[in-house]
């Protein structure tokens, strides 16, 4: 059998610079690469000012760019046919449909924050998986808002980036998201994963080298459809809001693990309980992650992500049979832990196995969804990589 799990790169920068040159018929000024990432644990705590640690990925989003002066944005892709073009004038929320939702956001963003655009031309190419949450949309957002900033004489700090791309997601595109996803792919750097507080925002570069321990991380696509995920997303942190309102607290991170027991009586409906103890016992397993890590001793933070897939999966119910049974086929198969990573209702697991055991692991995954009828999954492995820069 052929590996299927090996490690993937980054884009090419001059290959994205010559797509750029075919495009448009001049040199761009500069290319910006901003990675997916892998959150190992804290799922949905982001928006409860809570904790989470992703590492950022070797996969990347590529952004070739040049300033124009005539108040046009013109945008490709190369994973997407359509070509995009606007005056920058005209760029208002939630008006422009499809992929170029995002980094016209981005501009938006940008412009609202005191940078004037004068126009841009952009050409996007992507080693990043979409839509499987690895969090391309954030790559995205965060490449168009450096390659903008950039070539317009700005050079806003890393986690300034990263809160103008969740504002372009948030108030543009329309996607109640957290700064997770915009902080691993600015923050992030190799051989770490970043643990962060969400609501001070402060940062910790934590030790993560798998490959030291004699492990792994496998991640497995599900290639699940995703199912009515923005809406489910956007239901999930209004009844977590709702929920911080009822127990009069600014957010769910503010319910410690000692006061959970006298916060979910106090709560009035089954549902919000199960939602409220998920974050609150989430942040918990974060952080006990963390500790773990710190220490060296990655192997036993297997359980505590086998947990949180638990938690998600029965208290925040954010999981698809697709998920649970790429769980189910990895622990049978020997992993020391396994969990959804990402918002949920699809996309991907990861599982930390001992390094060489990524190939029987996936093929447990692949005997699971042949018995059920389920597509056929991918899988690869992660190792943590550099966060954004500018490569051109
Ligand atoms: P995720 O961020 O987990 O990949 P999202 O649904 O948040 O999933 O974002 C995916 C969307 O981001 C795509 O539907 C598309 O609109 C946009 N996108 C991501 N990568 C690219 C790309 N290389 N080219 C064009 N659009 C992209
Ligand atoms: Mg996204």
């Amino acid at each position: 059998m052929t590996a299927t799990t090996g490690v993937t790169a980054a884009p090419s920068a001059s290959a994205c610079a010559d797509a750029f040159r075919d495009a448009y018929g001049r040199e761009p000024e500069g290319v910006w690469i901003a990675p997916g990432r892998i959150n190992l644990i804290g799922e949905h705590t982001d928006y409860n000012d809570g904790f989470v640690l992703p590492i950022a990925l070797p996969h990347a989003l590529a952004a070739a760019g040049a300033r124009r002066a005539d108040g046009v944005v013109r945008l490709r892709s190369r994973q997407s046919g359509e070509e995009f073009s606007a005056r920058v004038a005209d760029l208002v929320p939630e008006s422009v449909p499809g992929w170029a939702a995002y980094p016209t956001g981005a501009l938006w963003a940008l412009a609202g924050a005191g940078v004037r655009i004068d126009g841009l031309d952009l050409m996007v190419d992507s080693t990043i998986p979409s839509g499987t949450g690895l969090s391309s949309s954030a790559a995205l957002t965060c490449a168009t808002v450096l390659a903008a900033a950039h070539t317009h004489g700005a050079d806003p700090a890393p986690a300034r980036v990263a809160a103008l791309a969740q504002r372009a997601e948030n108030g543009f595109v329309g996607m109640p998201c957290g700064i997770m996803d915009q902080s691993a792919s600015m923050l992030a750097t190799a051989g770490h994963a970043l643990f962060m507080d969400t609501r001070s925002l402060e940062t910790e570069q934590v030790p993560f080298d798998l490959a030291a321990r004699g492990l792994a991380l496998l991640v497995v696509d599900t290639r699940a459809p995703h199912r009515h995920v923005d809406g489910a997303y956007a239901e999930r942190r209004r009844s977590c809001e709702e929920a911080a309102r009822v127990l009069g607290v600014p957010a769910l991170r503010d319910v410690t693990a000692e006061g959970l027991a006298a916060a979910l009586d106090a709560l009035p409906d089954d549902v919000s309980r199960h939602r409220v103890r998920h974050v609150v016992t989430e942040n918990a397993r974060v952080l006990e992650t963390v500790g773990l890590l710190r220490a060296g001793d990655v192997r036993r933070a297997g359980a505590l992500f086998t947990a949180s897939h638990a938690s998600m999966r029965d208290d925040y119910e954010i999981t698809v049979p697709e998920v649970d049974t790429a769980v189910d086929a990895l622990l049978a198969a020997g992993a020391h832990g396994a969990r959804m990573t990402g918002g949920g209702f699809g996309g991907c697991v990861i599982a930390l196995v001992a390094d060489g055991a990524q190939e029987s692991c996936l093929a447990a995954v692949r005997a699971a969804y042949r018995e059920r009828g389920f597509a056929e999954p991918a899988g690869f492995t992660a190792v943590p990589a550099e966060g954004a820069r500018r490569v051109r």
